[in-house]
Protein backbone atom coordinates (compact mmCIF):
# COMPACT_ATOMS: atom_id res chain seq x y z
CA UNK A 1 0.00 0.00 0.00
CA UNK A 2 1.41 3.45 -0.92
CA UNK A 3 1.22 6.60 1.02
CA UNK A 4 -1.55 8.39 -0.86
CA UNK A 5 -3.65 5.02 -0.44
CA UNK A 6 -2.91 5.18 3.41
CA UNK A 7 -3.85 8.56 3.07
CA UNK A 8 -7.19 7.92 1.25
CA UNK A 9 -8.11 5.09 3.76
CA UNK A 10 -7.91 6.89 6.67
CA UNK A 11 -9.66 9.94 5.01
CA UNK A 12 -12.48 7.19 3.77
CA UNK A 13 -12.87 6.42 7.41
CA UNK A 14 -13.33 9.78 8.97
CA UNK A 15 -16.15 10.40 6.69
CA UNK A 16 -17.84 6.84 7.84
CA UNK A 17 -17.32 8.49 11.42
CA UNK A 18 -14.19 6.07 12.19
CA UNK A 19 -11.03 6.40 13.71
CA UNK A 20 -9.06 3.73 12.03
CA UNK A 21 -5.13 3.14 12.83
CA UNK A 22 -2.52 0.89 12.54
CA UNK A 23 -0.92 -1.05 15.46
CA UNK A 24 2.63 -2.63 15.03
CA UNK A 25 2.38 -6.39 14.77
CA UNK A 26 5.84 -6.72 16.27
CA UNK A 27 5.94 -4.32 19.18
CA UNK A 28 1.95 -3.69 19.81
CA UNK A 29 2.46 0.28 19.17
CA UNK A 30 -0.53 1.81 17.81
CA UNK A 31 -0.82 5.28 15.46
CA UNK A 32 -3.81 6.63 14.42
CA UNK A 33 -1.75 8.60 11.29
CA UNK A 34 -0.79 5.75 8.64
CA UNK A 35 2.47 4.76 8.86
CA UNK A 36 4.98 3.04 6.28
CA UNK A 37 7.32 1.69 9.59
CA UNK A 38 6.61 1.63 13.20
CA UNK A 39 8.37 4.69 15.06
CA UNK A 40 8.84 2.64 17.77
CA UNK A 41 10.29 -0.38 16.20
CA UNK A 42 11.38 0.57 12.52
CA UNK A 43 8.53 -2.80 11.86
CA UNK A 44 6.91 -2.54 9.05
CA UNK A 45 4.08 -4.92 9.66
CA UNK A 46 0.70 -3.67 10.88
CA UNK A 47 -2.92 -4.81 11.97
CA UNK A 48 -5.79 -1.94 11.55
CA UNK A 49 -7.25 -0.54 15.17
CA UNK A 50 -10.57 1.08 15.24
CA UNK A 51 -10.48 3.47 18.24
CA UNK A 52 -13.04 4.35 20.17
CA UNK A 53 -12.36 8.11 20.13
CA UNK A 54 -11.81 8.57 24.17
CA UNK A 55 -8.55 10.00 25.14
CA UNK A 56 -6.99 12.51 27.80
CA UNK A 57 -5.90 16.25 26.82
CA UNK A 58 -1.85 16.11 27.06
CA UNK A 59 -1.34 19.86 26.21
CA UNK A 60 -3.24 22.77 24.19
CA UNK A 61 -3.15 25.97 22.98
CA UNK A 62 -6.14 28.88 22.00
CA UNK A 63 -5.72 30.62 18.97
CA UNK A 64 -7.19 34.29 18.60
CA UNK A 65 -6.12 35.03 15.60
CA UNK A 66 -7.77 32.12 13.03
CA UNK A 67 -7.62 31.61 10.11
CA UNK A 68 -10.43 32.73 7.17
CA UNK A 69 -13.05 30.07 7.64
CA UNK A 70 -12.81 28.95 11.20
CA UNK A 71 -13.83 33.12 12.20
CA UNK A 72 -16.93 31.36 13.50
CA UNK A 73 -15.06 29.33 16.25
CA UNK A 74 -13.01 32.10 17.61
CA UNK A 75 -10.64 31.03 19.44
CA UNK A 76 -9.72 28.70 18.02
CA UNK A 77 -8.81 25.51 20.76
CA UNK A 78 -6.28 23.20 19.36
CA UNK A 79 -5.40 19.97 21.55
CA UNK A 80 -2.85 16.86 21.53
CA UNK A 81 -5.27 14.23 22.67
CA UNK A 82 -3.80 10.80 23.64
CA UNK A 83 -5.45 8.09 22.73
CA UNK A 84 -7.11 5.47 24.99
CA UNK A 85 -5.62 2.30 22.39
CA UNK A 86 -2.69 4.55 22.81
CA UNK A 87 -1.33 7.01 19.83
CA UNK A 88 -2.03 10.65 19.78
CA UNK A 89 -3.20 12.73 17.61
CA UNK A 90 -4.10 16.79 17.38
CA UNK A 91 -7.42 18.44 16.69
CA UNK A 92 -9.61 20.71 17.17
CA UNK A 93 -11.90 21.01 20.62
CA UNK A 94 -15.38 21.78 21.21
CA UNK A 95 -14.70 22.61 24.88
CA UNK A 96 -14.73 25.83 26.55
CA UNK A 97 -11.47 28.10 27.71
CA UNK A 98 -12.61 27.93 31.46
CA UNK A 99 -13.13 23.86 31.30
CA UNK A 100 -9.79 22.94 29.69
CA UNK A 101 -7.26 21.71 31.30
CA UNK A 102 -5.00 18.75 31.14
CA UNK A 103 -5.54 15.43 32.16
CA UNK A 104 -9.53 16.27 31.00
CA UNK A 105 -10.90 13.33 29.57
CA UNK A 106 -12.48 13.95 26.07
CA UNK A 107 -14.10 12.01 23.14
CA UNK A 108 -14.33 12.20 19.39
CA UNK A 109 -16.83 13.81 17.54
CA UNK A 110 -17.61 14.00 13.56
CA UNK A 111 -18.86 17.50 12.79
CA UNK A 112 -19.98 17.64 8.96
CA UNK A 113 -18.85 21.03 6.73
CA UNK A 114 -19.28 21.97 3.77
CA UNK A 115 -19.50 18.23 2.63
CA UNK A 116 -16.92 17.33 4.67
CA UNK A 117 -16.10 15.28 8.00
CA UNK A 118 -14.45 17.25 10.60
CA UNK A 119 -12.40 15.42 13.73
CA UNK A 120 -13.49 17.52 17.06
CA UNK A 121 -13.18 16.29 20.51
CA UNK A 122 -15.76 17.52 23.61
CA UNK A 123 -15.51 16.72 26.99
CA UNK A 124 -16.35 12.56 27.95
CA UNK A 125 -19.99 13.00 28.57
CA UNK A 126 -20.11 16.59 27.64
CA UNK A 127 -23.10 17.67 25.46
ZN1 LIG B 1 6.63 -1.57 16.50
Amino acid sequence: MNGISLILEFKENLNKKELVGTKCRACGSTSVYPNFHCRKCGNTSFEKVKFSGKGTLITYTILHAVPSGFKENSPLVIGLVELEEGGRISAQLDVSEDELSVGKKLEAIFQERDGRILLRFKLLGGI
